[in-house]
């Protein structure tokens, strides 16, 4: 997601390229609120259609509609926003070409005649839909003529890759996974389950005479996509674009009016320092003072701090684990990037805080809106959802205004350790779902509690 943001952001098509995450930071909930214009439109990096393109991101984003998405995508006013969702980039007709160029990396120049492709999806039982993608793009394939035959395979439905020898007749074979990213199915469960050794691997005694199988890299890694991407952004725009939002923009003064003085401005356990030449010098704050720190660009600096000291992943980026050890130098124009890298949202949460305009969304919303696996949480007891708060809350840095625990200032106003929550987010829900699972207490089917 990283790089084909970067890659996305390089080309200066669009004036911000902002990322987001449903379990972690910035969350989709917070996305919004971070938007400098008027429009957005987001885009699901993800391969095939299903739940959580059609149900989990429009819900999260605040998008009435749950289902397929339909071609043309959504759009919606949320919170003053025009917010465009397109449909995945999996989906996009331009996909059969990144399966050709992978095909092509492992193979070369293939003899048409003899070669076969094969296109490998995950697929499951319980969501025909998510097929789709792969389905078309190997149709769209087989229409070009460029390989003997062309077969959509999966891992967890029929036809099943595991079959490949006898549902393909070509004595050479190129398995392309479409898979957005390297994991554990690309990397470990394909080749072994395969007997797969490589990029390329003999099988010399099969049934009908010595085949070989060419193993890809997964489509959604590829360069290509980034194009596919921007594309889907293209043709979501129908309408004149609108203005900076004027909420943007304030919140920015309002942290250069904080950050100006001569102590400059401690944030959690970030310290932002001034310097002599207008640059503004960001480290933890207990490295105060610390000549021998490791020197981050502020393009990294959103990875860096990322992990702990002993590289845990931090999910939600308030917890009390900043790294220490590191030190970045930013232009003032970039010292609300290099803020948003390390605590992203703070600002904007904030200072709407401050303005009175931050929506303060109780527990029993955020749980009425659980779906799946998660829909379990409504049935939380008061007491197990303040034992979840209990643990995962306390060693975060943000006040759970949501839980109605009160705020007199926020880190612009001068309390560097005031950051507001206004929403439980998705490790609190998670920690809840927990409980539910370690205690005998269960309320009664659809009680919603109140905290
Ligand atoms: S719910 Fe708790 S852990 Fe999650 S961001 Fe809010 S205060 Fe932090």
């Amino acid at each position: 997601m990283r790089r084909h943001a970067r890659a996305v952001r390089a080309q200066g098509l669009f004036d911000e390229v902002l990322e987001g995450s449903w379990k972690e930071e910035p969350s989709l909930r917070q996305l919004l609120r971070l938007a400098r214009f008027r429009d957005v439109t987001v885009v699901p990096l993800f391969v095939s259609e299903g739940y959580f393109t059609g149900t989990v991101i429009p819900r999260e984003l605040g998008f009435e509609w749950r289902g397929p998405v339909p071609p043309g995508g959504l759009t919606a006013v949320i919170d003053g926003h025009r917010v465009h969702y397109t449909r995945p980039y999996g989906v996009h007709p331009d996909m059969a070409e990144v399966i050709a160029a992978r095909a092509a990396e492992v193979c070369g120049e293939w003899d048409p005649a003899r070669t076969a492709l094969v296109v490998l999806g995950h697929g499951t039982g319980r969501d025909r839909q998510s097929q789709q993608a792969i389905e078309q793009a190997a149709a769209a394939l087989r229409g070009r003529g460029r390989f003997a035959e062309v077969q959509a395979l999966y891992l967890d439905q029929a036809p099943r890759v595991d079959d490949w020898a006898a549902l393909t007749r070509a004595p050479d074979v190129v398995i392309v996974p479409f898979f957005a990213s390297e994991g554990w199915h690309t990397q470990d469960t394909i080749p072994h389950d395969l007997g797969l050794t490589g990029a390329v691997t003999e099988f010399p005694e099969l049934p009908g005479g010595p085949r070989r199988v060419f193993y890809s890299r997964p489509v959604g890694t590829h360069p290509a996509v980034t194009r596919v991407i921007v594309r889907l952004v293209e043709d979501s725009l129908d309408a004149p674009l609108s203005p900076e939002e004027p909420a943007w923009r304030a919140a920015g003064a309002a942290l250069l009016r904080a950050s100006s003085g001569e102590a400059g401005l401690a944030v959690g356990e970030l310290q932002v320092t001034p310097l002599p030449d207008g640059r503004c010098d960001l480290r933890s704050q207990v490295d105060a003072g610390r000549t021998d720190l490791t020197t981050v660009a502020l393009s990294d600096l959103s990875a860096w701090t990322g992990r702990t000291a002993d590289g845990t992943h931090r999910p939600i980026r308030t917890q009390r684990s900043l790294p220490r050890g590191w030190w970045a130098e930013v232009e003032t124009s970039e010292l609300r990037a290099a803020l948003h890298a390390v605590y992203p949202a703070v600002l904007e949460e904030a200072y709407a805080w401050e303005n009175g305009t931050l929506p303060v969304i109780p527990w029993t919303d955020t749980a009425e809106r659980q779906s799946g696996l998660y829909a379990a949480v409504r049935r939380a007891s008061p007491a197990q959802v303040a034992q979840a708060r209990h643990k995962t809350c306390a060693s975060c840095l943000r006040t759970p205004l949501w839980a109605g625990e009160p705020l007199s200032a926020t880190f612009l106003t001068g309390d560097p350790q005031a950051l507001p929550c206004p929403e439980a987010c998705t490790l609190l829900v998670a920690a809840v779902r927990e409980e539910l699972g370690s205690h005998q207490e269960t309320p009664a089917q659809g009680e919603v509690t109140h905290v």
